[in-house]
């Protein structure tokens, strides 16, 4: 089968990740724990809690955290329960999706994209291959990085999750890469930093390409992926052939 369209994730495979993310997630949990003071001093939490709740330990973040691998929607629910605040989770929610909006936007020298990504990214669209996004950011901070990297005008898709369709490694976004694009399953590859995005392109039927600019190590995605890059910089079309 051959390949036509190519699945990207965003943070860690696109764009830098621990720098703007580690930098954007403390800022979220700064502005929480003014707001939530009370509860925080009630559960006996610090902000390093918070942040250790998605997977950020220090300067390191867990690929398998909530941070790394989950939608916006998983952060709000953990903190929730935490908090234990008097708003229903809802409502939580929607404030935790705009304070991390706001953060993003309030940083915007921290969006970079990873070092040759966007003359690959070119490379592949002149040869004419189909390109996606399959992030678990929202759509207002999808949209706003890829602008700001210079990268929004390449993507023929963009699947965010925003709380309105199942979040990676549901098969969603790559049904909807599919449709967008008039393609099958069989002729999509995913590239990811994660072993999530790998579990991603499994349960949709797509190739799985594993990259090491995120969050993983090479052993943790050697399992999932059917082969592992560098970096999406490094990808050649020829290699799909092997
Ligand atoms: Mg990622």
């Amino acid at each position: 089968m051959d390949i036509k369209g190519l699945l990207f994730d965003k943070d860690g495979t696109l764009l830098e990740f621990h720098q703007m993310w580690l930098k954007v997630s403390q800022g979220v949990v700064t502005a929480l724990s003014h707001r939530y003071r009370t509860e925080m001093q009630m559960h006996l939490l610090t902000e390093e809690h918070l942040l250790e709740a998605i997977g950020i330990h220090g300067e390191y973040v867990d690929n398998h955290g909530l941070l790394a691998a989950n939608p916006v929607e998983d952060t709000a629910e953990a903190w929730f329960k935490m908090l234990t605040p008097s708003c229903e989770l809802v409502a939580f929610t929607t404030q935790v999706k705009a304070l991390f909006n706001q953060q993003v936007e309030d940083n915007p020298s921290l969006i970079q994209p990873l070092p040759g990504v966007k003359a690959t990214l070119i490379k592949l669209k002149q040869k004419g291959f189909r390109l996606g996004i399959a992030t678990a950011d929202t759509k207002d901070s999808t949209i706003y990085s890829l602008e700001k990297a210079g990268l929004i005008g390449l993507f023929d898709y963009l699947g965010y999750s925003d709380g309105d369709i199942a979040p990676k490694p549901a098969p969603a976004l790559l049904q909807g890469f599919c449709e967008r694009c008039d393609l099958t399953p069989a002729q999509v590859v995913m590239f990811g930093d994660t072993v999530s995005d790998m579990a991603f392109g499994l349960n949709a039927g797509a190739g799985k390409v594993g990259v090491l600019t995120g969050t993983a190590t090479q052993d943790e995605l050697a399992p999932h992926a059917d082969f592992i890059l560098a970096s999406v910089a490094d990808f050649e079309p020829e290699c799909l052939a092997r």
